[in-house]
């Protein structure tokens, strides 16, 4: 018997009514684990509704109150931290490891967002003109909605949940149908912390109930983080109906080598960020660019080297460096990339096509996969692959590793390894990318920066996480004040005169 999953609303898991459903699969296995409901326009709208109504307490609680709620949340992820783990691997394949590192770094920033009351204050000016002050609030906007992608299914959700609640506002999250269980878990968790029944809630669903939360009146802002297709079309489509909208997409993350880098660090960071979690992290490094043929001759082949010894294995297995892809599907479209990268001439160095993990023979599997000689011209440097393929493209100096970062269509992370200070400062200030590490090779800011990607990376102008959130998820309202005078010229016996 396949498990069937629900939706979460008004503090309770409810079963979906549409009559559509999508598989949950485990990705070790390759089988069916369990069934999503996926809700229709009208399951939608009954969601919407429970927000509205819950929010209007919700939003009335001094933030204090709200932030004590939210640090009993993290306290309770933190003691189911194995469980939450483990199931999450179970649905995306990650490492367990690595899933606590996603669970991790999501509550993080609910910590930092438990700091509403400081986040939320407003300005003051005394005195702006003869007698008269302006301040302002920040009041939350109502209720606000979430789109979430398969890759973070702690992390990404709680990014956006975290500064929303804080912020007084009623949170409606619409997860990947593809690992859609640790979601329903948090909201449990959130329930238990002592959350109001309707202030958090998960509706499970693809295009039908996405659609549904951007064309109702009553959500008031979507937060969108997926591909850069859909990321396109949600922002235009927010807009269009008078929402405000974040809207991050795909990535295509460079990593400059520079002659002087320490090449055996530079090539243990290319590893890690760029088989980790099988490649599907927005964060990854897929293209490493050294600089000088000698410099590219000695990273290749360090890199040639340590492939070799890179174990893919089931989620759950301590010695797994990484798990199975997401999906056949996935599976399927990252082998026809590493096929184009060959028919356009790219040296294959390791091809992770064909691989079998004994005793999971159906799982998604595809290994480490390393091409030398990649070119601009080629698909597998120019689109996302989101899959365990490293492209080396060899830069002849500086300034043409800067042009490429620069000129991708992507500009989500970008790093640089090199032990001069004057070219990482350089680096830093002129490479058009949001977010730069200089020897860190996946440079996720901490969750009191803020998150976000330029160009094909990233639609609307306030990041994740961090300041900006709390300006994304609150409305400004200003007052001006003037007093009357007369109360200290004591009591008067006269019959005030009309005017
Ligand atoms: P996706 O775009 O397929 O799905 C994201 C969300 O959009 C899901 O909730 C999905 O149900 C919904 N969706 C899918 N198709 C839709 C449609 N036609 N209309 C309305 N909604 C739709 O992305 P994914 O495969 O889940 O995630 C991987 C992508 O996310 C990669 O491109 C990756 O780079 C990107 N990503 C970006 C960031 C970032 O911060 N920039 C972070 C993580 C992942």
């Amino acid at each position: 018997m396949v498990r069937e999953l629900s939706h979460y609303v008004d503090g309770q898991r409810v079963t979906g009514t549409s009559g559509r459903f999508s598989d949950v699969f485990d990705p070790c296995t390759g089988q069916v684990q369990a069934r999503l409901p996926l809700a229709s326009g009208e399951e939608v709208r009954n969601v919407v509704a429970a927000a509205e109504k819950a929010q209007v307490q919700w939003g009335a609680m001094n933030p204090q109150r709200r932030g004590r709620i939210l640090l009993k949340f993290v306290d309770l992820v933190n003691e189911n931290m194995d469980e939450l783990a483990t199931l999450l691997s179970s649905e995306h394949g990650k490492t367990f490891a690595d899933s606590k590192g996603d669970i991790q770094r999501g509550i993080e920033v609910v910590e930092f967002a438990a700091g509403a009351p400081h986040l939320l204050k407003g300005e003051f000016s005394d005195d702006a003109g003869a007698g008269i002050d302006v301040h302002s609030l920040r009041q939350p906007l109502g209720v606000v909605a979430g789109i979430t992608p398969f890759n973070f299914p702690a992390m990404i959700p709680l990014w956006k949940s975290g500064p929303a609640l804080a912020a007084g506002n009623a949170f409606i999250l619409k997860p990947s149908e593809r690992d859609p269980s640790v979601p329903l878990r948090l909201a449990e968790l959130f329930t238990e912390a002592g959350l109001p029944d309707g202030v958090f809630n998960v509706v499970n669903g693809d295009k039908e109930a996405v659609d549904a939360l951007l064309e109702d009146p009553r959500v008031k802002a979507i937060g969108f983080v997926g591909s850069t297709p859909i990321a396109r079309y949600i922002y235009a489509t927010a807009a269009a109906h008078g929402k405000r909208a974040q809207c991050f997409g795909g990535a295509k993350n460079h990593m400059v080598i520079m002659p002087d880098a320490d090449l055996d660090m530079a090539a243990d960071a290319l590893i890690g960020a760029g088989f980790g979690s099988a490649g599907e992290r927005c964060m990854a490094i897929s293209v490493a660019v050294p600089v000088g043929e000698k410099t590219a001759d000695a990273l290749v082949s360090k890199l040639t080297e340590r492939v070799k010894h890179l174990r893919v294995g089931h989620s759950l297995d301590k010695d797994s460096d990484f798990g199975p892809v997401v999906a056949a599907s996935a599976k399927e479209r990252i082998e026809g990339y590493i096929q184009s990268g060959v028919d356009e001439g790219a040296t294959l160095l390791a091809d992770g096509r064909g691989l079998t993990v004994e005793g999971y023979n159906d799982g998604f599997w595809v290994g480490p996969t390393l091409f030398d000689h990649v070119t601009k011209d080629m698909k597998i440097y120019q689109e996302e692959i989101f899959g365990p393929v490293l492209s080396v493209l060899r830069a002849a100096d500086y300034d043409e590793a800067l042009r490429l970062c620069s000129e991708h269509e992507f500009g989500n992370g970008v790093a640089i390894f090199t032990r001069d200070g004057d070219a990482a400062r350089d680096f830093a200030s002129r490479v058009e990318v949001g977010m730069v590490g200089i020897n860190v090779p996946i440079p996720v800011p901490i969750a009191y920066y803020t998150f976000g990607g330029w160009k094909a990376s990233g639609f609307g102008d306030l990041n994740q996480h961090g300041a900006d959130a709390f300006r994304f998820y609150t409305k400004t309202k200003t007052v001006t004040t003037r007093w009357p005078s007369g109360i200290r010229q004591g009591a008067s016996f006269i019959m005030p005169e009309g005017s």
